[in-house]
């Protein structure tokens, strides 16, 4: 049975052209970037070739690019690395983030706040977007930074970054802005001298662009004093100790070119978001008592997140995997049990109703023909698990 993958925001596929590029780095190729001889510097050339390709997709300098091990990774350096000081110096200080950001910032605002940190976590409305007026008069004079997600990963919902950030920069141009972009970096253009020209600090993750696991950037905005997250070499310009990791970083680059082309391929974007616009009215058209969640907002083209009343969408994902459909759905196994989405419930759906959604993210490689059998199995596995419920 050929498997129908509808679950990019957990995890792209790896295409050809980013294998083809990292492969020399696992073998021939084997050089420490900080080596002085030429095994060396032919890595070095290759990461800093990474690193330009990374620059021009955000519209940002190469110096302001950090690699580091991924998503989690890089939202952990902004938080902790911009609010260390205050904690070394016990100053108060305000950290302003929302309820429907990924757990790499939430948690990491959470330890914070165990630490004297005060935060404030924003409710979204019920489409999953922030409100810029909620947003201002949560800044307070001790703010010090603000961290808000450039797009959902369970609904795609993106967020008024470029308003936020201006409103915060009006209130003071001292505070920092962080955006979680992992899910918008290669979805949606991503321009530092424009439009987030406020921006100080942004995450991104390899795995979510058609790279591997383990890779990841933070961009640090030039002038911006970030403490380090790991203790050891001058590595990275002195902002993130430990050899680099040559060919996820290759690899990274090369997916970053990539993005850059299939966002300037108007038709390729539209292709992709007249799939997933395909998928969500047949699924709405063919199964009763179903609802898009967060379906007024912008999104990003390849995600739909979908409410299935009296469905148990765990149990539908397994359904689907024996039939050769990998989907998602938004919720975290704590302590052996799975908790409803916390991304869901901030926006008002009731814990049964978390329970019943379902999220499909369809990649830059999914098919017509696949929407199409996906559009066959779906309401077919729903049926069956009410029929049994
Ligand atoms: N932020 C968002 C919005 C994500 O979706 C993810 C991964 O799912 C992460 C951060 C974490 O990134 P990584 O898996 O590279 O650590």
């Amino acid at each position: 049975m050929s498997s129908i993958y509808l679950d990019a925001n957990a995890t792209t596929p790896v295409v050809p052209e980013v294998v083809e590029a990292m492969r020399p780095f696992f073998a021939d190729s084997f050089g420490n970037p900080s080596s002085a001889h030429r095994h060396g510097q032919h890595s070095r050339a290759a990461v800093e070739h990474a690193r330009s390709a990374v620059a021009k997709l955000l519209h940002a300098s190469p110096k302001e690019i950090v690699f580091t091990s991924g998503g989690t990774e890089a939202d952990n350096h902004a938080l902790t690395g911009a609010l260390q000081q205050f904690l070394d110096k016990r100053q108060p200080a305000h950290l302003l983030t929302s309820q429907i950001e990924h757990h790499a910032v939430l948690y990491t605002a959470e330890a914070l706040q165990r630490r004297g940190i005060q935060l404030t976590a924003l409710a979204p409305n019920s489409d999953g977007v922030i409100d810029p007026a909620a947003f201002e008069a949560a800044l307070t004079p001790q703010t010090e930074i603000v961290s808000i997600m450039l797009a959902n990963n369970e609904t795609g919902a993106i967020q008024p970054l470029g308003k936020l950030a201006r409103i915060a920069k009006n209130y003071n141009p001292a505070i920092l802005v962080h955006t979680d972009a992992v899910q918008a970096a290669g979805k949606i253009t991503i321009d530092l001298s424009g439009e987030f020209k406020n921006v100080d600090l942004l995450s991104i993750s390899g795995h979510k662009m058609y790279a591997p696991q383990g890779t990841g950037v933070i961009f640090i905005r030039n002038g911006v004093h970030l403490a380090p997250l790991f203790h050891g070499g001058p590595h990275e310009r002195q902002r993130r100790a430990g050899t680099e990791n040559v060919p996820g970083i290759v690899a990274l680059g090369r997916a970053a070119e990539l993005a850059e082309s299939w966002l300037t391929d108007e038709f390729r974007i539209s292709y992709l978001t007249s799939l997933r616009d395909r998928l969500e009215q047949g699924l709405l058209a063919a199964i009763p008592n179903t609802t898009v969640n967060a379906a007024a907002a912008p999104r990003v083209p390849n995600t739909t997140n979908l409410g299935f009343d009296g469905i148990d969408a765990e149990s539908l994902v397994i359904a689907l995997d024996m039939q050769g459909i990998a989907a998602g759905f938004g919720a975290a196994c704590m302590s052996g049990a799975t908790e409803p989405s916390h991304v869901l419930l901030a926006m008002g759906l009731t814990p049964a109703q978390a329970r019943s959604s379902l999220r499909l993210s369809l990649s830059r490689l999914t098919t017509a023909e696949e929407i199409d059998r996906a559009l066959e199995i779906i309401p077919a596995a729903v049926d069956r698990l009410r029929s049994i419920s």
